[in-house]
């Protein structure tokens, strides 16, 4: 596997979406040594994300050419301590208290932070994130909190080889990002495609996709 060949490619194949949107291609780096994080990085990764606190953290120092930090993964609210202050952008948001804890720490701590709103869009239960009915209801939620900022949506579209569903679920992600843009400028980043599905996913109107597989080759968690 050959990461900055990968990356190269990846970043040249990239064009805009169908709304003449820039793609941000953020690095799923879970698992990945920070050798491996900073090859992508002196490719050309601008972006990275971890899944895991204790990952993010052991990592941190080790990443050089200071790219913007993503956290995807699930996070609990006892370990928001660790993260406050050093993320750019939490696409993770799949909860009401997770968005209030987030914003009442960061209150305490003098730190607002961006977030996407998580919504599980192939209404699965084993992926956490709101209701596709439900997302206005939240956004108006989490909108009043003080210390947030709302920039956009992020989805993981079911494991699936049905691509006409895949494509239905996308748009309607779409669907509901351009409602929520068209209400709030600060809105700017629809997080949707992963090393499988991003094609379709940029074709539906994803402007940011996450990719670990792409870039690093099939991980090994042991
Ligand atoms: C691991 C992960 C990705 C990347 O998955 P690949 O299939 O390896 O590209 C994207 N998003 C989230 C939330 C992930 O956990």
């Amino acid at each position: 596997m050959n990461i900055e060949e990968n990356v190269k490619n990846l970043l040249n194949g990239l064009s805009e979406n169908p709304f003449g949107e820039k793609v941000t291609l953020v690095a799923a780096v879970k698992t990945q040594t920070p050798s491996n994080i900073n090859a992508a990085i002196n490719a050309g990764i601008t972006d990275i994300g971890d899944n895991r606190v204790q990952e993010f953290c052991e990592k941190y120092d080790k990443i050089t050419g200071n790219p913007k930090r993503h956290f995807i993964g699930h996070l609990q609210t006892n370990k928001i301590k660790y993260l406050l202050g050093k993320v750019d952008l939490y696409h993770s948001v799949d909860r009401m208290n997770l968005a209030e804890e987030l914003s009442s720490l960061g209150e305490k701590r003098g730190v607002t932070s961006e977030i996407l709103l998580q919504v599980n869009i192939g209404n699965e239960a084993t992926k956490g994130g709101f209701d596709y009915s439900e997302i206005f209801d939240v956004y108006k939620k989490v909108k009043a909190l003080p210390n947030l900022k709302i920039r956009g949506l992020m989805a993981m579209l079911p494991d699936s080889d049905d691509n006409k569903l895949l494509c239905t679920l996308a748009h309607r992600m779409r669907d509901a990002y351009d409602a929520l843009k068209s209400a709030d400028e600060n809105i700017c980043a629809l997080s949707m495609g992963m090393s499988g599905d991003y094609r379709l996913c940029i074709d539906a109107g994803s402007n940011m996709i996450r990719l670990g597989t792409a870039i690093f080759g099939t991980r090994n968690y042991n």
